[in-house]
């Protein structure tokens, strides 16, 4: 049973805190492990760990409330993540259930049931940029059509991305151009670069660069521009509260960085939707 929003709130509270507490200090116990490889001191790190166990043990104790999920299976044994420094599935979908209870739900409840699994696996697929390796995707450039050094420009490619501050969605259009000299990729190369970088965790700022930086070091064009616009759901959503507003971002290299007349012409062939 979940427990009745008027029944003891103070309680059930509290017991959540301990679950946000318990999580953090998991998580601080994986980026202790992490320095252990730099070479930190053993004798400290164990001490730390095993004074956070306690903590963790002393969260859980006070807890009969019946919304409470049991204890996740990684728990009762060392995580691999104090080997790998990746948490295990068990302990991610534990995280999911934390952050349901966080929320005010019951992770029990029948619809909730499958959503950390779920939501683990979904995890996969819109995170799955940090196993990418953009500069490989640009690797094989297409060597015939060398000769060919007027502009290349891919326009309208969509992608979806999380900002780093909320882990919320934002997404929209990324427009790429650049004037070739060794040669240029095939086109769908460049959404592959794009999607690369927008499944991972960001600021449209920075994906920006991204893409500009791996394509001037893999290709080395004599310039380069890469315009993003993109609507944030963390602003409409929460904060201002403002829907259907698009932030622009903008990164102009080598050919195009001094030349405004480069840069018009990229923003009108960008613009020019016949
Ligand atoms: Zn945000």
């Amino acid at each position: 049973m979940y427990a009745k929003p008027d029944s003891h709130p103070m309680t059930t509270r509290i017991a959540r805190a301990e679950d946000a507490m318990d999580a953090a200090l998991k998580s601080l116990s994986y980026r202790l492990t992490e320095t252990e490889e730099s070479g930190m001191e053993p004798t400290r790190q164990n001490g730390a760990l095993s004074a956070m166990r306690n903590d963790n043990a002393r969260g859980e104790a006070p807890a009969p409330a019946p919304e409470i999920a049991p204890l996740p299976a990684s728990a009762q044994r060392v995580p691999e993540a104090i080997a790998t420094g990746r948490p295990s599935r068990e302990e991610a979908e534990a995280a999911v259930r934390t952050l349901l209870r966080w929320a005010g739900d019951d992770p029990n409840r029948e619809g909730l049931r499958d959503t950390p699994a779920r939501v683990v696996k979904a995890y996969g697929q819109i995170f799955g940029g940090y196993g990418q390796d953009a500069d490989a995707l640009l690797d094989r450039v297409f060597e015939e059509v060398e000769g060919y050094s007027d502009i290349v420009l891919v326009r309208d490619i969509p992608f979806y991305s999380h900002c780093e501050h909320h882990m919320v969605p934002f997404m929209g259009l990324a427009h790429i151009a650049y004037y070739p000299t060794k040669g240029v990729v095939g086109l769908s190369k460049l959404a592959r670069v794009v999607d690369t970088f927008a499944r991972r965790l960001q600021t449209q700022e920075t994906m920006t660069a991204q893409i500009a930086d791996v394509i001037e070091s893999i290709l080395k064009p004599r310039g380069i521009a890469v315009m993003v616009e993109a609507e944030h759901l963390c602003m409409a959503m929460r904060g201002v509260q403002k829907a259907g507003v698009s932030t622009i971002t903008t990164q102009f290299r080598g050919a195009f960085r001094n030349d405004a007349n480069e840069q018009v012409r990229f923003l009108t062939l960008v613009r020019n939707k016949s």
